[in-house]
């Protein structure tokens, strides 16, 4: 109803914000920077999804975060004071494990990830190799074939703190047969800053992994439409559906691919000098509606 527009929902009047409440069944959030930061839930976000729920909205909380399988994500949020089930979470490393099983595969995974993956892996029943540090030898160059397994069918990038040099030889080498499939989680490039130390986010890895193997990969995180797809067999309606995030070029670029209709907090990366950078530049999407923070919405309405 407001889209694009970057409209404050707080300059709406009381039957704006009713219009707007009754504009989605569906609300898929975004969880760092929306919800919570690091372990720190943002102050009145729970109030809000759980007020979703009880306008008998479906909630699903989707995150780009590949480090954690769902139960221990609904755990977390348990804990924050959102209701939140494991089946309602859709996090990178779930949406890997469901699309390797959707295809029928069958081989290993080289994976140059976390726990988070592998373990959704485990529980398709897929095996995978790669977790923890693969030291660097100084001899590193003299990797032959007979370090590479020879049932690996595809390579998944996705947060590795352990990420090294032999690493990304064995990818490139698994991906350099045209059979062996190459998918990641997410391209973010950066963590949402809690300090002034920058810490890298997937994307990094995945370019990396990109450029030695001079491959593309298949991107199933945000801004990527396999969520939309994932959902649409549960009968979504894209036109009624409400994308929450605090990221224009994923959150808010994903929910503008998929038909949705967005609104935009400014509690984590996107802050209001971005925006209205963004604004001005017109180059990435923009938000239909605009909040401080996602707990100012029940102000409105009571
Ligand atoms: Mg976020």
């Amino acid at each position: 109803m407001f889209k694009s527009a970057v409209h404050n929902l707080e300059e709406s009047s009381k039957e704006q914000v009713q219009e707007f409440l009754n504009s989605f069944d569906t609300v898929l959030s975004d969880c760092d920077g929306v919800l919570w930061i690091n372990n720190n839930a943002i102050p009145g976000s729970a109030d809000v999804i759980n007020y979703f729920r009880k306008l008998g909205k479906r909630v699903f909380y989707v995150t780009n975060n590949s480090t954690k399988v769902r139960a221990d994500f609904a755990l977390k949020a348990q804990e924050l004071g959102f209701i939140a089930e494991p089946e309602e979470i859709l996090s990178t490393a779930y949406l890997v494990a469901h699309y390797l099983k959707g295809i029928g595969f069958k081989k290993k995974v080289y994976l140059i990830g976390s726990n988070g993956v592998g373990d959704e892996l485990k529980a398709v029943g897929i095996r995978h190799i790669g977790i923890g540090p693969d030291q660097v030898k100084a001899d590193f160059k003299s990797m032959t074939q007979s370090d590479l397994d020879p049932e690996v069918g595809a390579v998944v990038v996705g947060f590795d703190e352990h990420v090294s040099y032999p690493k990304f030889m064995k990818a490139a080498s698994y991906l350099a047969n045209d059979e062996c499939l190459f998918v990641a989680t997410n391209t973010d490039e950066r963590f949402p800053k809690s300090s002034t130390i920058i810490v890298p986010g997937t994307g990094t890895l995945v370019r990396a992994v990109e450029t030695c193997s001079e491959r593309k990969a298949l991107v199933l995180g945000k801004p990527n439409d396999y969520v939309r797809k994932f959902l649409e067999s549960f009968g979504l309606d894209p036109a009624r559906t409400l994308m929450i995030g605090d990221r224009c070029n994923t959150d808010i670029e994903f929910g503008v691919r998929c038909g949705f209709q967005t609104l935009l907090v400014l509690t984590g990366v996107t802050s209001t000098k971005d925006l209205e950078k963004i604004r001005s530049e017109q180059k990435e999407p923009l938000p239909d509606v605009v909040l401080p923070k996602l707990g100012n919405l029940l102000n409105l309405v009571s």
